[in-house]
């Protein structure tokens, strides 16, 4: 007799459902587990024979069989513990077999029968509404992301006895005490930041179309600061949103399994020496998501842009242009979303003074132009708004901060978001609107003042796209309907660092 319980297999953020099958049979004590299980999966062999037996809930004495199936589907981590040792306790009758039907079970076991989290549980247990799961069992620890998945049943336990207990009817099971959404970020103030007036209006415009956004000038003049607080700025995520989010973090292990949901969009600040996989996203197996895809719809910001490493300022072009990331493997292809807004931040020159009143720059012209030679064009073009910040003047560094305050800026970005969710469709920004949707919004005078200021500037065409996205998000910003001279002129004074920066 063959018992069957559901678990589940992630590649990537694709969850998908694997059937465990348990026999035993006469034959030599042992267990086998086929089906293209994985070192951890074999591995856990050992586990559930001890903890079932630690749990009081005995093991066969002769031979145990564990099939997952489909076999052509890579079977890894150390989620199918509890699964497969239910499987085996239904087929040795110590769970009633009409318990396990519609049954899913995701957990790893202790040696003692203890019930561990194991990263992703959220994908996991979407994937089990998706196909009917009758109940989920997971790790008491996982249970709140779990529930976070509307229409399941999930079924925390602390242990494989409990678990037994709550299939036998012999214990109730307990409630999941769920927590509510995090709205608010917690992100500091901008009207901590003092003075920096362009900087302040480059991060406004940056938030309401979705613009990259390169910030330049020397240490302390406010750069970091100021990207800390673009979070706040940003409109909160939506529930489907949120939950993509909470996806991508659970499956890369940096998300506490019981935080609540956040709308709050995400904020990564990667260090400089940060690794490829760190990065991009990869590691063993069919890897886990970077922080390019853990900033996904939110921001990424990269302080020091600059000191990265060639390669790391390459790998950024392609997501930066298609939304996500491609992580190939010889297993399998995965592709995680990446769909951020990059803040960027970078001295003006090794040493930092370039352009400071007050300190001298120490370098030699051709390494200062070496550096800057790093943002090379496909880079620098992708990034539609740059700026040079100025050192704060000393006066202004006493006394309470003297910005506007983030929620006034807030609902200027959420209004013009508003407008150009109405004009291009949910969800569109500005920064991934085709050229000529856009070019057919703009006063005929605003393109040709356009195209002179690329001629004469020696901007490439992707340029020009991008200054024209631009401006359109300042007339949203501005109320206006049509993109007008004045807004193609600001629009342009924001890519006069892509000058210096090739000069
Ligand atoms: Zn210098």
């Amino acid at each position: 007799m063959v018992t069957v319980v559901s678990a589940v297999a992630l590649v990537g953020l694709e969850a998908s459902r694997v059937v465990v099958e348990a026999t035993h049979s006469q034959g030599l004590p042992g267990t086998r587990i086929v089906g293209l299980p994985d070192t951890a999966v074999r591995e856990a062999a050992e586990r559930i024979r001890s903890a079932a037996r630690r749990s009081g809930l005995g093991w066969p004495e002769d031979r145990v069989t564990l099939n997952l199936a489909p076999a052509a589907l890579r079977k890894s981590g150390a989620g199918f513990d509890l699964p497969m040792a239910l499987a085996v306790l239904g087929a040795t009758g110590k769970v009633p077999r009409e318990a396990l039907v519609d049954l899913w079970a995701v957990g790893e076991l202790g040696l003692d029968g203890t019930v561990r989290p194991v990263p992703g549980i959220l994908p996991m247990a979407a994937a089990a509404r998706d196909a009917g799961a009758r109940l989920l069992l997971v790790a008491s620890a996982a249970a709140v992301e779990a529930s976070l998945v509307e229409g399941l049943e999930v079924v925390p336990v602390d242990s494989l006895a409990e678990a037994a207990a709550v299939l036998q009817g012999e214990q109730a099971a307990r409630d999941v005490v769920a927590t509510p959404a995090v709205v608010t970020s917690g992100a500091p103030d901008l009207a901590d930041v003092r003075g920096q007036t362009v900087a302040r209006r480059a991060v406004e415009v940056a938030a309401a179309g979705g613009h990259h956004l390169l910030l330049s000038g020397p240490p302390g003049c406010g750069k970091s600061m100021l990207a800390e607080r673009m979070a706040g700025v940003l409109p909160p995520l939506s529930m489907d949103e949120a939950l993509e989010v909470a996806a991508i973090h659970s499956v890369a292990g940096v998300r506490a399994p019981d935080a609540p949901l956040s709308l709050v969009p995400p904020f990564r600040s990667p260090h400089h020496t940060t690794s490829a996989p760190g990065l991009v996203g990869g590691g063993s197996g069919v890897g886990r998501p970077g922080e390019l895809s853990l900033a996904h719809r939110g921001i990424l910001f990269l302080d020091e842009l600059l000191e990265m490493p060639r390669w790391v300022l390459d790998a950024l072009r392609q997501p930066l242009e298609s939304g996500h990331v491609r992580i190939v493997r010889t297993q399998a292809a995965v592709a995680f979303p990446a769909d951020v807004l990059l803040v960027a931040a970078t001295n003006p020159c090794p040493c930092g003074n370039l352009g400071s009143t007050s300190q001298a720059c120490r370098c030699a012209p051709d390494r200062v132009e070496r550096y800057r030679s790093r943002l090379s064009g496909p880079l620098s073009d992708r990034i539609d708004l740059q700026v040079e910040l100025r050192p704060v003047d000393p006066d202004r560094l006493v006394g309470p901060g003297d910005g506007e305050p983030t929620a006034a800026v807030a609902a200027r970005v959420a209004a013009a978001r508003a407008v150009a969710a109405e004009r291009w469709g949910p969800g569109t920004l500005n920064r991934s609107v085709p050229p000529a949707a856009v070019r057919a919004t703009c006063h005929a005078g605003a393109v040709r003042a356009l195209a002179s200021a690329v001629e004469q500037l020696a901007l490439s065409a992707r340029s020009f796209d991008r200054a024209l996205r631009v401006a359109r998000t300042i007339a949203d910003l501005a109320g206006d309907a049509t993109v007008s001279t004045d807004h193609v002129d600001e629009a342009v004074a924001y890519r006069l660092a892509t000058r210096l920066a090739a000069t």
